[in-house]
């Protein structure tokens, strides 16, 4: 699997693109003082050009101190118990995210393409191979819960901050110094919820892909709660970094899908309109 030529993006935070077109995933660098530590993992696929290309970014004998995960899903966290183990080093989680460190099919975590296609399948298959494929995404020996105070270990500038909704336990990472925020999943700049924005590849600011996401209307809420932080530079797990009306471009996100839950909602007869 591809990996990008790295592009440094803010001062210590340096972007690669791991994967290529509906699978392009983002992994980024952040350096703290002397240290560097990784922000997502990419696909299982992208571990080995990942770790060459990381190991080239920091030179000699160098390796991040750590990976922080936004959540659990194969394009973000799939090479990071590889990762991890080769350079020997801890992967963080926000707790709630910790049930499926084991690379099981949690029922009360699933997500509709799960319930349609995945659940069916992994059921499907002989109990030998469904315990393999669990085994090959099973990182418990190398990950951890994220302090519950929000800080992240080892870098003092940075904070977790809840974002459920994608997934349960998801987490934006946020330097509020320079106003840098990495929302993993929970906005992203390319439209995966069209066809049509994903040819395009078009910065487009909105929600997490709704096939994939535990709840769209908690994943919406925590939208709203990052504009409130007054991002000035959004850097997502899909997609380009924006700059540029930040704030704006998010609440506007967060109000489309209002919008389109109060329509849906007065659809159907008798229901309350309320948010
Ligand atoms: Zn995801
Ligand atoms: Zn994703």
């Amino acid at each position: 699997m591809r990996v990008s030529e790295p592009q440094e993006i803010a001062s210590g935070v340096v972007l690669m693109t791991t994967g290529s077109g509906p699978l392009a995933s983002n992994v980024y660098l952040v350096r703290s003082g002397p240290s560097w530590a990784m922000i997502d993992s990419g696909w299982a696929a992208s571990a080995e050009p990942l770790r060459a290309a990381v190991e080239q970014l920091l030179g000699p004998g160098e390796v991040p101190a750590a990976i922080f995960l936004t959540h659990l899903h194969p394009d973000h966290s799939g090479a990071a118990g590889t990762l991890a183990r080769t350079w020997k080093i801890p992967a963080y989680v926000h707790r709630a995210e910790l049930p499926m460190a084991a690379g099981r099919y949690v029922p009360g975590y699933s997500m509709p393409l799960d319930r349609w296609l995945v659940a069916p399948f992994v059921w499907s298959l002989p109990a030998r191979v469904r315990r393999r494929i669990e085994a090959a995404g099973d990182i418990t020996d190398v990950v951890h819960g994220l302090p519950r105070s929000g800080e992240v270990p080892g870098l003092p500038d940075w904070a977790a901050v809840p974002t459920p909704g994608h997934t349960p336990g998801h987490v934006a990472y946020w330097r509020s110094k320079d106003g840098v925020l990495m929302t993993g999943d929970a906005v992203t700049t390319v439209d995966l919820n069209s066809a049509r924005g994903l040819l395009l590849r078009a910065s487009h600011v909105s929600g997490p892909p709704w096939y994939t996401t535990w709840s769209r209307r908690t994943a919406m809420d925590s939208v709203a709660r990052l504009a409130e932080l007054g991002p000035r530079l959004l850097a997502p797990g899909h997609g380009q970094p924006i700059a540029m009306e930040v704030v704006p471009r998010l609440r506007a996100a967060a109000a489309k899908e209002k919008a389109q839950r109060m329509a849906r909602r007065r659809r159907i007869a008798g229901a309350p309109e309320a948010a």
